[in-house]
Formats: C-alpha cells, sequence, structure tokens
C-alpha cells in the first residue's frame, strides 16, 4: 500500500489538531507514510488547508452524522482525540463529552478492521480537578505524577478515560495511550483555551490603546515557576505513543520538561508587541480580570482589524480570556516527565522558544499585527 499508516483526528483545527495536520503527513514522521483525516464541525479555514489532509466536517455529538460519516473509513489503523466540548457543569461534561467519545468509537471500531492504537488527550486537570471545582477539592500536590490516585470528584477526563478501557476490549489487539498536558502553547483561532493567542490579542490591543501592558494575574503567577507543553512536542508525543510497542496502554504526561516564570515571558510578549510593562513592583501581581477588561472591546477589535488588514476574528472567539483568568490565579504548577522518558520519549522544548515561535505564527497568519 501506499500508505504505512491512517490518521483519523478528532478536532484537527484546534491548538493540537493542527499541529497533528501539520506533522503526520511529514516524510519522516515515525510510522509514515502517513494518510490523514481530519474532522471538525466549521468549513475548513484557511489557515489548516496547507496541511494533506482529507477534511471532514462532521459533529460527533450527534451519533446518526458520526456513524453516517465516519463508520465509511475502514482503512484507519490510529485514533488521534483532541477535541472537547466546554458545558456549564462537570456533570453535563462528562454527559457531553462521553457521547461525543462514545459515538466516534462505536463508528470507527466495529468498521475499521486495521484499527491498532486510540490516544486519548486529556490533561493536567486530571491531578486539579474540574475548573468548578477548583480551590473546592484538594488538589494533589505538585509535581503530578501519573501514579497519583484520582480525586473523588466528578471529572470529564475520568469519564473519557473508562470509556476507552472499556472500548478497546471489543478488538483483540487495539492499543491506547493518554496523554496529559499542561496549559499548551500551539496556535488555533479556533480552539477554546489558547493562551498565547489570547494573550497576542490583549497584547495588540494594549499596542492600539496606548497602553502599557499589564500583567492581570496574582503575585503567585508572576513569581511562581510554571510549566507548559508545546503543541508540536504533544504531537510527538501522540505519535510516539502511537508507534513505539514500548509506549503502548499507559498514561503519560506531557509538557516541555523546562520551568519558567510568567515575569520572564511577560517582557517577550511586550517586547514582541513593542509594549512597556506596567510596573507591578517587586512584588509583582495585579490580580485584574481581564474578562471584565476586555468585555468592552469588541468594537475597537474590530477597528484594528479592518485598519491593520487582519485576517477577520470576532474577539469572543479569539480572547479566551475565562481561560487566562483561571491560569493567571495559579501559582505553581508542575509535572514529571520521568515516565515518559523511562518509556523511551525524550522530547522536549525550549518553554521560551515555543512562545516566540507561536507568537511568529499568529503574526504571520495575519491573526495580530
Ligand atoms: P481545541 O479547543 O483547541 O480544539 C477543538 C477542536 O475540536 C476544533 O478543531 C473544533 O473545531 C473541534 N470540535 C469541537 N467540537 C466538536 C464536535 N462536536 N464535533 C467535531 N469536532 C469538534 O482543543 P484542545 O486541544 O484544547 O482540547 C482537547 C483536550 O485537551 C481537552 O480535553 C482539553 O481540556 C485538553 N487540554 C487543553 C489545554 C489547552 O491549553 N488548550 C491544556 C490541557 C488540556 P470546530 O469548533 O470547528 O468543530
Amino acid at each position: 500500500p501506499k500508505y504505512q499508516s491512517v490518521a483519523l483526528v478528532l478536532g484537527v483545527t484546534g491548538i493540537v489538531g493542527n499541529s497533528l495536520a501539520e506533522i503526520l503527513p511529514l516524510a519522516d514522521t515515525p510510522g509514515g507514510p502517513w494518510k490523514v483525516y481530519g474532522v471538525a464541525r466549521r468549513p475548513r479555514p484557511a489557515w489548516n488547508a496547507d496541511h494533506p489532509v482529507e477534511y471532514i466536517q462532521c459533529d460527533l455529538s450527534d451519533p446518526h452524522q458520526t456513524h453516517s460519516q465516519l463508520s465509511q473509513l475502514t482503512d484507519v489503523t490510529h485514533v488521534f482525540y483532541v477535541t472537547w466540548a466546554s458545558k456549564p457543569t462537570e456533570a453535563e461534561n462528562c454527559e457531553v463529552n462521553g457521547n461525543m467519545f462514545r459515538n466516534l468509537l462505536d463508528a470507527v471500531i466495529p468498521n475499521a478492521p486495521n484499527l491498532q492504537h486510540i490516544c486519548l488527550q486529556t490533561g493536567r486537570k486530571h491531578y486539579l480537578g474540574p475548573v468548578e471545582m477548583l480551590g473546592k477539592v484538594e488538589p494533589h500536590e505538585p509535581p503530578f505524577h501519573e501514579d497519583l490516585p484520582r480525586l473523588d470528584v466528578p471529572n470529564f477526563y475520568y469519564t473519557l478515560e473508562d470509556i476507552l478501557f472499556e472500548e478497546v476490549k471489543k478488538k483483540e489487539g487495539l492499543t491506547w495511550s493518554v496523554h496529559r498536558p499542561s496549559v499548551i502553547f500551539g496556535f488555533s483561532p479556533y480552539s477554546l483555551m489558547n493562551i498565547v493567542g489570547s494573550l497576542c490579542i490583549y497584547a495588540a490591543i494594549c499596542k492600539h490603546e496606548g497602553k502599557k501592558l499589564r500583567f492581570t494575574g496574582s503575585r503567585g503567577a508572576w513569581n511562581g515557576y510554571w510549566d507548559v507543553s508545546d503543541a508540536d512536542l504533544i504531537a510527538e508525543h501522540q505519535i510516539w505513543a502511537a508507534v513505539d510497542p514500548y509506549a503502548k496502554n499507559e498514561a503519560f504526561n506531557c509538557s516541555n520538561g523546562d520551568v519558567f516564570k510568567w515575569k520572564h515571558l511577560f517582557r517577550v510578549l511586550a517586547e514582541q508587541f513593542k509594549l512597556e510593562i506596567e510596573d507591578v513592583g517587586e512584588e509583582g501581581g495585579s490580580e485584574a480580570s481581564l474578562e471584565e477588561m476586555m468585555k468592552d472591546k469588541g468594537p475597537v477589535w474590530d477597528e484594528i482589524v479592518q485598519e491593520k488588514g487582519l485576517a477577520p476574528t470576532k474577539l469572543e472567539e479569539v480572547g479566551n480570556w475565562w481561560f487566562v483568568d483561571i491560569l493567571f490565579g495559579v501559582e505553581t504548577s508542575l509535572d514529571s516527565m520521568n515516565k515518559s522518558k523511562e518509556h523511551g520519549f525524550v522530547g522536549f522544548r525550549n518553554s521560551k522558544t515555543s512562545f516566540l515561535t507561536w507568537i511568529d505564527r499568529m503574526k504571520s497568519q495575519r491573526l495580530v499585527p
């Protein structure tokens, strides 16, 4: 056959989906040459269209649509599940996300005879608890490692894992891996949680209004140690797990392998947008809400887009302020990459370089000036 492996990427325009779409088709990608199917609901955006992927519009929350569209893909060998739905309560998250994942597996497992492996992406909230429980449940103590027990609260990540464990039993030899990134540095204007993109938009608005760049988070977040996960690194990690026999049937953390402080990355952000940083004092931290500060800025953003000839976007789509507000309340969040290394994955990223790379991508795709 022309292809050695056939990938099905669910959420191909998302922050990791877009990286998978870029990396899987490359000539030197392990397991290749890869044929790639990519799924999302909206029509394919221009910034995703260069990747050699067969694009399929399908809503995974609709069981009939999912069955009719995806049961036809009988040549799929590997599934990359990098999508989710955000609901107001964790009970709804469990139900809706569980249904989406089940719809997908019901369409693919019985109909793709060569299916070998399923990669499921969850995240750090496996150890911290769902957003609605932050501050209400005692999280695990960082650095988080994969063997920590589940927290005793509903979490859609646990729901997805349990469905996965149940469903892989239906096919002899079918393997799985779970990937738990920290906050992701990547590119996608369609992502529900994109911190680099949101910070670029915020910086562009500050520049337009002649203001200084203000760190809106807590003192702890300004001074504390953080780790993040580069979207390309997560894609490499998932491809490694899909292909390498030593990575089967395990959950893995996935982070860059270094630490940084926001007080340093904010300097980088300010330089990239030629801004001055508002002095937050030695101690740092201003504890403002970006969601609050940005709530009337829609028309300002439209004006910037118009004036600078940017790719058309709406502020409420590309500025994920609620997400940034939550993150900038977090003092320290670190995991351990020991398990990945012990199983043979030694990939890493320099987080400052990663930050700069994705800022550059925001500019080169004309999302920000
Ligand atoms: P994104 O929000 O970046 O992307 C979601 C993708 O899925 C998009 O392509 C979207 O396109 C598509 N999609 C959404 N709903 C549907 C649907 N009903 N049917 C088909 N496609 C759909 O995803 P992430 O990578 O951020 O999220 C994946 C997992 O990673 C989640 O569990 C998340 O919690 C976790 N995570 C994310 C982090 C981050 O910083 N982003 C950090 C750590 C973990 P369209 O809208 O057009 O359908």
